[in-house]
């Protein structure tokens, strides 16, 4: 293999570590960090989502607590724990895991959430933060993105930063983190034209997508950094990137593993947002 693999597992127990220091810090003030977990029906990965938080939380030493509502809750219902939650000044921060049920509308839950208590960086107040660079939460996937890219050795400033995938989630906030760390950013999606071409002048390639093979060693030149977002099942039912690993690998510089690479940050950023909240409660930022 010539790339060097970028170590998700690694970098995340770092960054977990640090905010359990950062955790004990405020807790010696009387502060105790708390987030509020709410799951509304038994979708089966939302549960292990869920689950994988709290056993987070209780080892980084922030309390959580967690909600779990029948299916059938109405959007009222819901709407009305969150305001409870808000209102809570044992509470930090807020995780209302998506997706919730059809028949409840989730921008309206996203809106309902105090953006002092969202942790997820989805409240439009948050957005807006982070596009214009103020202080305060950064979206979990997106800023782990960051972290791996600098933890394992490597600078943005100046360098040709290609994402594909344009979603709230993670294509849109990971150009903005990219550019504030001085990349030159392009943003491609389903209707971009020769995404082939483009990849190719790329330092730093960016996939998130949810489609097998989207980037293929074709497309990447040689010595790139290759960071695989998607989540996807290959044809023998294996959890697989978007990323052609096997043959990429041999022409990149660096490259994440899925599973193993950007997976894991995204729950070690949303530990530092819980200490973040806490801060920002308390009047400590
Ligand atoms: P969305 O489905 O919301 O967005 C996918 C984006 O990819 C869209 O902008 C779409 O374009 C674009 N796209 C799809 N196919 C192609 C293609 N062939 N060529 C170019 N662009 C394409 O997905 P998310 O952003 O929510 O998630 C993306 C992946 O990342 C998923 O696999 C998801 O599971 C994973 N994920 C992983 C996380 C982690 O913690 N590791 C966290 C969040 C997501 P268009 O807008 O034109 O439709």
């Amino acid at each position: 293999m010539k790339a060097q693999l970028i170590d998700g597992k690694l970098i995340s127990a770092e960054i977990k570590a640090e905010a359990a220091e950062e955790a004990a810090a405020l807790k010696a003030q009387g502060i105790e960090p708390c987030l509020a977990v709410v799951l509304v029906g038994d979708n089966s990965a939302s549960k292990v989502y869920v689950s994988n938080k709290q056993k987070a939380c209780e080892a980084v030493g922030i309390k959580s607590v967690s909600h779990v509502l029948p299916g059938e809750t109405t959007e009222e219902e819901l709407l009305n724990l969150i305001d409870e939650l808000n209102a809570d000044k044992s509470v930090h921060g807020i995780l209302v895991q998506m997706p919730v049920p059809k028949h409840i509308d989730d921008r309206k839950v996203i809106m309902a959430i105090s953006p002092d208590k969202d942790v997820d960086c989805f409240h439009p107040v948050n957005v807006g933060y982070l596009h214009t660079g103020a202080k305060g939460f950064l979206p979990c996937t997106p800023a782990g993105i960051i972290e791996l890219i600098k933890r394992s050795g490597h600078s943005i400033e100046g360098k040709n930063c290609v994402i594909i995938g344009r979603s709230n989630i993670v294509g849109k906030p990971v150009a903005m983190l990219l550019m504030q760390e001085n990349g030159t950013v392009t943003i491609c999606h389903s209707k971009t034209k020769d995404l082939a071409g483009i990849c190719r002048g790329a330092d730093i390639i960016v996939s998130a997508t949810g489609k097998v093979d989207t980037v293929t060693a074709d497309m990447v030149k040689e010595g790139a950094i290759i960071i695989d977002v998607g989540m996807n099942r290959n044809a023998e039912g294996k959890l697989c990137g978007d990323v052609d690993f096997e043959n990429v690998k041999e022409v990149a510089g660096a490259i994440t593993p899925v599973p193993g690479g950007v997976g894991p940050m995204t729950i070690a950023m949303l530990m530092k947002n819980c200490n973040t909240a806490a801060r920002i409660q308390n009047g400590l930022m």
